[in-house]
Formats: C-alpha cells, sequence, structure tokens
C-alpha cells in the first residue's frame, strides 16, 4: 500500500491541497472554508470528523484494530493579512491575506498523514486523533477555545510540526524544554497634574516621573531575574507633553516582554506592577498599566522530545537532526503543552534553489513543498511509535 508510487501520489494531492489553500487563504477566526474543505476531504478518506470544535477547529478520529492510548497529531489552519507580494501561478487570490507562515503546508501534511493511516489501520493500537485547529496567529489563540471545546478531552500525547524556512529542507530540530518564548505587552500611563512650565512647586510632573520609570525597568532582567534564564524587557512608545513650556500632565509608555519559562514570566510581571506603582508614588503621580498575556512558553516534554530525537534520525538521517535554539516567536501550542505532555518539532523548509529564502510572516513567503513529505513521515513515526511503546 505504501510503496514509492503511493508516496508519490501522495506528494501531489499534498502539493495540490496546498496551492489551493494557498490560493484561498482565510486570516485567524475566519476560516470557514478551509474548515469545510478540510472535513469534507476527511470524509472522503472514511475518517469520522467532528466539526466547529472550538470556532473553525476540526478533528479527524481514526480507531486502530487494538486498544491503546490516543494520540493528537496537531496543524494550525489561519492565514494572515499580508498581502502576497510572490509572483507564481498559486499566490492569493483575495487583497490582503495570505499564507506567510506556512499553515496552508501544515493542512495538507496533516490530511496527507490521516489518508496514510486511514488506508493502514494495523499500523493503530489504540487511536490517532487530527486536530485542525484555527486562529493560531491571533490573541487569545485558537487553542484555548478548542482546550475549553473539550478537544484535548481524553488524549495522552500531542505532536505538532512548524515548517520553518530558516533550517534547509532535509533537517528536523526540536529541544527539551523550553523551545519558544512568552510574548507579553504592557501599556503604562502615568498620570499627573499639568500646569505652567515656569512653576513647577503647583504640578505634578508625569514627564519626569515616566523618564525615572523607564531607567527604572532596565533594571527589572538585570536584578531580578537568574542570569542563566534569557529574558527581554522593552519599552517601545513613550509619548508626554504638547509644549515646550507646559509640564505634561500625562506620560504613556508601552512595551513587550518576552520569557521562556513561566517563573521567570510570572516574576517579571510582578515586579514590573510593583514599580509602575512605586515609581508613580515617589513622585506624587498616579498609575494604571494594562498587561496583556500572550501566549505562554512552548515547553516541550522531556522524554517526547528523547523520542523525537529517536524517531526523526529515520526520517532525516542522523546528521540532519538538530537541536533547536530557543527562539521568540510564540506559538499557541504552548497551551497543550501545559495540560498533556508532547513535542513541538521544526522540519526545515528552506532551499534557495526553489526561492524559499524569505523568513515567516514575510510577503514573499514560500517553502519547499518536498518538506511536507519529511513532515509526513515524522509524523507518522512519532505516533506509531508511541503506541508501539506503550
Ligand atoms: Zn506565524
Ligand atoms: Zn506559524
Amino acid at each position: 500500500m505504501t510503496n514509492n508510487i503511493w508516496w508519490d501520489d501522495l506528494q501531489i494531492h499534498m502539493v495540490e491541497w496546498r496551492r489551493h489553500l494557498h490560493r484561498n487563504p482565510e486570516v485567524s477566526f475566519h476560516e470557514e472554508k478551509t474548515s469545510s474543505f478540510i472535513a469534507d476531504m476527511l470524509e472522503s478518506f472514511g475518517v469520522e470528523v467532528k466539526r466547529h470544535v472550538g470556532g473553525h477547529g476540526v478533528i479527524g478520529t481514526i480507531r486502530g484494530d487494538q486498544p491503546g492510548p490516543v494520540v493528537m497529531l496537531r496543524a494550525d489552519m489561519d492565514a494572515l493579512p499580508i498581502h502576497d507580494e510572490k509572483d507564481v501561478e498559486y499566490a492569493s487570490r483575495k487583497d490582503g491575506a495570505m499564507h506567510a507562515c506556512g499553515h496552508d503546508g501544515h493542512v495538507s501534511i496533516l490530511l496527507g498523514t490521516a489518508l496514510y493511516f486511514s488506508r493502514n489501520k494495523a499500523a493503530i493500537k489504540g487511536e490517532i486523533r487530527f486536530l485542525f485547529q484555527p486562529a493560531e496567529e491571533l490573541l487569545p489563540g485558537g487553542a484555548v477555545h478548542v482546550i475549553a471545546d473539550g478537544g484535548l478531552d481524553g488524549v495522552d500525547v500531542i505532536y505538532g510540526i512548524h515548517l520553518w524556512t530558516p533550517l534547509p529542507v532535509g533537517v528536523a530540530a526540536s529541544t527539551a524544554g523550553s523551545m519558544m518564548a512568552a510574548a507579553d505587552d504592557f501599556y503604562i500611563e502615568i498620570i499627573g497634574k499639568g500646569g505652567h512650565g515656569g512653576m513647577p512647586q503647583s504640578t505634578v510632573d508625569s514627564l519626569v516621573a515616566g523618564s525615572a520609570l523607564v531607567m527604572q525597568l532596565q533594571t527589572v532582567v538585570s536584578r531580578s531575574v537568574d542570569p542563566l534564564r534569557p529574558a527581554v524587557l522593552t519599552i517601545g512608545t513613550m509619548q508626554a507633553g504638547a509644549a515646550q513650556n507646559v509640564i505634561a500632565e500625562s506620560c504613556k509608555m508601552s512595551g513587550t516582554v518576552r520569557t521562556f519559562d513561566e517563573e521567570t514570566r510570572s516574576g517579571m510581571k510582578e515586579r514590573i506592577h510593583t514599580m509602575v506603582a512605586q515609581t508613580g508614588a515617589a513622585y506624587g503621580a498616579k498609575t494604571d498599566i494594562k498587561y496583556i498575556m500572550g501566549y505562554p512558553p512552548v515547553v516541550n516534554d522531556e522524554r517526547e522530545t528523547e523520542r523525537f530525537f529517536q524517531e526523526a534520525v529515520h526520517v532525516f538521517g542522523a546528521q540532519n537532526v538538530q537541536a533547536s535554539p530557543m527562539i521568540m516567536p510564540a506559538e499557541d501550542f504552548a497551551y497543550y503543552l501545559q495540560q498533556i505532555p508532547g513535542c513541538f518539532m521544526f522540519v526545515g523548509a528552506g532551499n534557495p534553489d526553489k526561492g524559499a529564502i524569505y523568513p515567516h510572516h514575510h510577503p514573499k513567503f514560500d517553502f519547499d513543498e518536498d518538506a511536507m513529505q519529511h513532515a509526513v513521515k515524522l509524523f507518522i513515526a512519532m505516533a506509531t511509535g508511541y503506541t508501539a511503546e506503550v
């Protein structure tokens, strides 16, 4: 059933599906047609389908003949509000929307994997669920809705793959523990008392308090965070005042915090709140802070990542399996890993010969479609390996 001709055939199908989705992108929380395309396709393979999971999510289920664990494989499906600048036949046909992160590829990979298992049920001990998740690119993200809707109920382990153009095609990478950052944002306002620039004694200068606060906040990472744990705090904007001889009533600033573990993340949040309130108080100003928690850090399970390194060698060859460095982009796959063990993996998809040289979220982003077949093989190896072990 799964000889070379089968794989060649699958590749033709995956390219066709991926290009169809690429021409017809749907942005986060609007993946209506993408969702029906997936569900209809799964049904045509004879896979049991649940639609509308946490919005436009779809879960396909294939049960093996023997009892065993429940393995979930996840793909995200949303596009980005970016105008496609590629000059290819399958470029986006929708103004201002584009699959610039490769989620079209992720959908095709997971459909390809479902097709494989629908024809090879004997390889399954237990159950494999195929989770097509909407809205990865936009807060609060689709994963929280999928979980709230019971999407993870009864699942023992979860795996996710991201095609990754910074890595060359033919390579795979992951890392145990923290792999991708948590990204949280904050908006601060310091409210003083405006007045004449020549009579400061009857005012509260929000600009001076704000300036002090910017400097204070620089000490959060250097003095309050374990030096062995990476963290960043950046103040990106600051606005105050309207005239050279008027003391500013209000000073606004905004910034972002990146961390790789929950302890550092919550510690920094607390420290920032304290510093804002107390620096403001020291200058006699009132303060307000809005702290917006983004996705948590992606923290891979140690044992499941060890399995990735074992299984990936069979698919990619030992020299092509790498330990991924920690990277700053965030991923809502993190929420699943907070609930159950699992592993998030990168599959190399960059190839200068095919123009796949742009970073993710770039208007000319594209990936080497051969990477989709590598990803299917990795999913199959992870899923069957897990059920064989348990
Ligand atoms: Zn993205
Ligand atoms: Zn992505």
